[in-house]
C-alpha cells in the first residue's frame, strides 16, 4: 500500500565563517519541505503509522497533544489528505491560538481534557472510542513502532556519510531512528541530540527503551534555555542572525536550540578539522506563530 505521497528532502550547504575558521562542511537536510502542514519528523512519524490505519481498514484517528503541539497540526493535515477523519484530545482548558485553528480548518475535531485525566491516554480512547472499530490510537508526539521505522528512511535517503548528525530532541524517537539507520547501513557517523527539554538526560533511557540495541548516540543536554518552549534572548539574538543570512526559517523550540548547540560546540572546539557534519531541519514552523512576540519587533 502507499500513501501517493513520497518527497525526499533536499540537502543544502550552510556557509557561516564559522564553519571556514574551523575547516569544517555543514550541511541541512530541510525535512521542513517536506510539507508546510505535515511538517518534518511529523511528517516521518506518521506515514508507517497511517499506512497501518489504512491496513487495519481505520477511518478516524484519534490523537493527542498540546494546544501548540505540531503533532496535532501534522495529524490533522495528513488525515485530511489521506481520507481520514480526526479527533485531538488537547491538554488543558479550553483556548483558541492559530495552531488549532489551522486543525479546526483540517476538519479536526477538538477537545480539551484537563491535564488530570490527559495523563492517561488509553483510559480516554477506551472510554470514548473503543466501542468503534474504525478508530485508530496515535501516541502524543505521533510516538510508535512505526513512527521509529520513518525516522530510520531519513538515513537512507543521504547522499554521503556524515561525521556528524544533529537533531533536536523532544520524545527522542527521531533521534533513535537515525541511530538505527546508521547501525542498519554501517556508517560510523556520530549522532547528536539537543534535548528541548530540562534534564535531558533521561532520553537515554528512553532512547533505550525504543531500541535496546542504539548505544552510539550523544545528548547536549545544556541548550534547553530553562525547558520545554522556554526561551532566553541569546537564543533569540542567534535565530535572528540565522534566518537573515540563510532564508531558512527556524524556531525557538527545538530547530533553534539545536543550531544554537552546533555554533557553541564549533566554538568551543568540539569537531576535529575537516569533520563534516549534517543538521536536520525537523520543521514545525506553524511553532513560531505563538513565539514571534518574544523577538521584541515592535519595540
Ligand atoms: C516534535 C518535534 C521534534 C521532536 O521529535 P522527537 O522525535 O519527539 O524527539 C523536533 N523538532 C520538531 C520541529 C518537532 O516538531
Amino acid at each position: 500500500m502507499e500513501l501517493s505521497f513520497d518527497f525526499h528532502s533536499p540537502v543544502e550547504p550552510l556557509k557561516f565563517n564559522l564553519f571556514e575558521k574551523y575547516n569544517l562542511t555543514v550541511h541541512i537536510k530541510r525535512d521542513d519541505m517536506i510539507h508546510p502542514f505535515i511538517s518534518g519528523n511529523k511528517w516521518r512519524k506518521l506515514k508507517y503509522t497511517l499506512l497501518d490505519a489504512k491496513k487495519e481498514n481505520k477511518t478516524h484517528l484519534v490523537t493527542f497533544g498540546g494546544a501548540w503541539s505540531n503533532h496535532l497540526l501534522a495529524t490533522a493535515a495528513a488525515a485530511a489528505k489521506f481520507g481520514f477523519t480526526s479527533t485531538a484530545y488537547v491538554r488543558g482548558e479550553s483556548v483558541e491560538n492559530q495552531n488549532l485553528n489551522l486543525c479546526k480548518l483540517f476538519g479536526m475535531e477538538l477537545k480539551f481534557v484537563s491535564r488530570e485525566n490527559y495523563r492517561n491516554k488509553e483510559n480516554i480512547f477506551n472510554k470514548y472510542h473503543r466501542q468503534d472499530s474504525t478508530t485508530y490510537f496515535i501516541n502524543e508526539g505521533g510516538a510508535s513502532v512505526h513512527a521509529l521505522k520513518g525516522c530510520v528512511e531519513i538515513i537512507d535517503e543521504l547522499p554521503f556519510a556524515y561525521d556528524h548528525i544533529f537533531t533536536a530532541c523532544g520524545t527522542g524517537t527521531t533521534l533513535a531512528g537515525l541511530a538505527i539507520g546508521v547501525k542498519n547501513n554501517r556508517l560510523h557517523t556520530r549522532l547528536n541530540g539537543v534535548p528541548v527539554l530540562a534534564n535531558g538526560a533521561f532520553l537515554y533511557e528512553d532512547i533505550n527503551r525504543l531500541d535496546n540495541t542504539i548505544k552510539d548516540v550523544m545528548l547536549h543536554t545544556d541548550y534547553h534555555f530553562g525547558g520545554y518552549a522556554k526561551t532566553k534572548p541569546a537564543l533569540l539574538t542567534f535565530i535572528k542572525h540565522f534566518v537573515s543570512k540563510t532564508g531558512i526559517l527556524i524556531e525557538p523550540v527545538y530547530t533553534g536550540k539545536m543550531l544554537f548547540c552546533l555554533f557553541d560546540l564549533i566554538e568551543k572546539k568540539y569537531f576535529p578539522p575537516n569533520s563534516s557534519i549534517l543538521v536536520l531541519h525537523t520543521g514545525g514552523m506553524t511553532g513560531i506563530l505563538g513565539k514571534l512576540d518574544s523577538f521584541g519587533f515592535n519595540h
